[in-house]
């Protein structure tokens, strides 16, 4: 399955876990798409999903650290802090107790390309993807998950579509994948929540 494992070169520095305090909203929101089945593991073992939410105003974000879309409960060890993204190079440089998610250029250059998102959830789910697909803006069938062709395609869509408007998109070439984000981590679970149950 193409799911879970890293595609960028990383630069990760292994630090001690950062403070609780920092990743309180991570962790809330987090436990919410996992109650939801947004995020999880596969019958494979493979977990799916992610989450991130910006530093202040750079373009550094927090980020579930990869492989754990399967644990059951997220806590200091689980985060990465994802300091310089090279979409050209597919590069990544970051720290933490763990390496990022393997979906961290997606978020970083939504981070990039909008100032006012400083919170970003990536969720699968097969009904809710099927409902979406070409619905909200879409990328495209040949795209897969974690490249820079991507992450290309994610600045496409907030440039030509209304994605910046609506808040969720979808990957065709991703099955079940689904992004949203907004002005904080509520909004872009609000946004989730708000699909889910249309
Ligand atoms: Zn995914």
């Amino acid at each position: 399955m193409d799911e879970g494992y890293i595609k960028f070169k990383a630069n990760w520095e292994k630090t001690p876990p950062f403070a609780t305090t920092e990743l309180a909203q991570l962790i809330y929101w987090r436990q919410r798409m996992f109650d939801l089945g947004l995020i999880g593991m596969y019958e494979n073992g493979i977990g799916f999903g992610n989450i991130s939410q910006r530093i202040g105003d750079t373009n550094q974000f927090f980020i579930s650290a990869s492989k754990t879309g399967n644990l059951l409960e997220l806590n200091e060890h689980h985060f990465a802090k994802v300091i310089k993204v090279n979409v050209d190079q597919n590069w990544l440089h970051c720290e933490g107790p763990s390496i990022a998610s393997s979906e961290s250029m997606s978020h970083a250059v939504i981070y990039e390309q909008c100032s006012w998102v400083n919170g970003i959830i990536h969720g699968h789910q097969l009904s809710l993807w099927q409902k979406l697909l070409y619905q909200v803006p879409t990328t495209s069938e040949a795209i897969a998950y974690g490249t820079p062709e991507m992450a290309y395609a994610i600045i496409d869509l907030l440039q030509t579509s209304d994605l910046r408007h609506q808040r969720i998109f979808v990957m065709a070439g991703h099955e079940e994948g689904i992004f949203t984000f907004g002005e904080n981590l509520a909004v872009a679970a609000e946004v989730m929540m708000q699909w889910l149950t249309k």
